[in-house]
């Protein structure tokens, strides 16, 4: 069979290896069928993610079919539909014990530290994986764990349908953080620079764009809030320079919560986080959130399919990343096809 492989940064290659024998008896082998690339397999590629390690096969937006099952696997059966969780936890340390496996101290991402899932077919234990319809679509159901990310980021802020949220880019997560928000009930300001993404965040429910190319949002921000500031803002871009300007339009009491990934540090004071008791928050993937996203997905409560841009064939991986990497503004979410 056929991996995607980033064998060293910057060295990407599709590599013919012997297809998986080794289903243990807690196990399933999948044969993946959609695959979604994410800005973080593009990392690795160029060697710019901080935590992954080489050689490594990349991809965790993984969808397949269950093709062989563990004797002692007792909740799934060949031919069922599965969404692949790529969180891999220890179950015992401090944050597992609460509840964040997603922070486990001895954390391991599929993907990222462990192999993942371009790959014609994969072994995972049949706790990593959750079944999903029938109906729905593979490109569509590759997006369940990017939505994972939105439900993770609605949890940390404490979304409320009472809340005024502010989206800081509208890339792909930008773009189903708004959906997650609408969903909830909450009024959604969403910023980009390219008008064509907000665009589609409008016809997705936004309730204000912002294109901070050319609008002064703190302006913008205290007229729609009668002066009073957002209560949450989600840092969908992941620059410094953004976390400080968040502070300036969050509402006293209000939340932040960061996604980015970046070692630059924000200049930030303290009174600014005191005097208003602003809770800072960083989301990382998710925290048990699969099954609650698959209804939210078999249920057809939110609009996947929008944000694929391209359909590929996986063996065609390089023309792929070669169209992220010189036309960024046509592409949202590309996946990768594994028939
Ligand atoms: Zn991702
Ligand atoms: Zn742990």
């Amino acid at each position: 069979m056929k991996v995607i492989k980033v064998n060293t940064p910057g060295n990407l290659e599709l590599q013919e290896v012997a297809k998986p024998d080794n289903v243990g008896p807690q196990d399933v082998l999948v044969k993946v069928k959609a695959a979604g690339i994410c800005g973080s397999d593009i990392h690795i590629y160029h060697g710019t993610n901080p935590v992954a390690t080489y050689p490594r096969v990349i991809g965790h937006e993984v969808v397949g079919e269950i093709v062989e099952v563990g004797v002692e696997v007792d909740n799934l059966k060949v031919g069922d539909h599965v969404a692949i969780d790529p969180v891999v936890s220890c179950g015992e340390c401090y944050p597992c014990r609460i509840g964040r496996n997603n922070v486990c101290k001895s954390l391991k991402v599929r993907g990222v530290h462990t192999d993942g899932g371009f790959a014609e077919y994969v072994v995972v234990p049949g706790k990593s994986v959750y079944q999903i319809s029938k109906d729905l679509s593979w490109p569509e159901a590759a997006l369940i764990e990017p939505f994972t990310i939105g439900a993770q980021v609605s949890s940390r802020g404490e979304i409320t349908a009472a809340d005024t949220v502010l989206v800081l880019g509208a890339g792909p997560i930008g773009l189903i953080v708004l959906q997650v928000v609408k969903k909830i009930g909450a009024k959604c300001i969403i910023t980009d620079l390219l008008d064509k993404r907000l665009e589609l965040a409008k016809e997705l429910g936004a309730d204000v764009v912002v294109n901070t190319s050319k609008q002064d949002l703190p302006d913008i921000v205290f007229k729609e809030t009668n002066g009073l500031g957002v209560t949450v803002v989600v840092e969908a871009v992941g620059l410094p320079k953004l976390l400080e300007e968040a502070i300036k339009v969050t509402s006293p009491a209000g939340r932040i919560v960061v996604l980015g990934f970046t070692e630059t540090a924000s200049n930030i004071a303290q009174l600014d986080i005191t005097k208003n008791e602003l809770d800072i928050r960083g989301s990382r993937l998710h925290a048990k959130q699969f099954p609650k996203v698959i209804e939210w997905f078999n249920n057809r409560e939110l609009r996947p399919e929008v944000l694929i841009s391209h359909q590929f064939h996986f063996t065609e991986v390089k023309k792929a990343i070669d169209l992220i990497e010189t036309d960024p503004q046509s592409v949202c979410k590309i996946v990768l096809l594994f028939n």
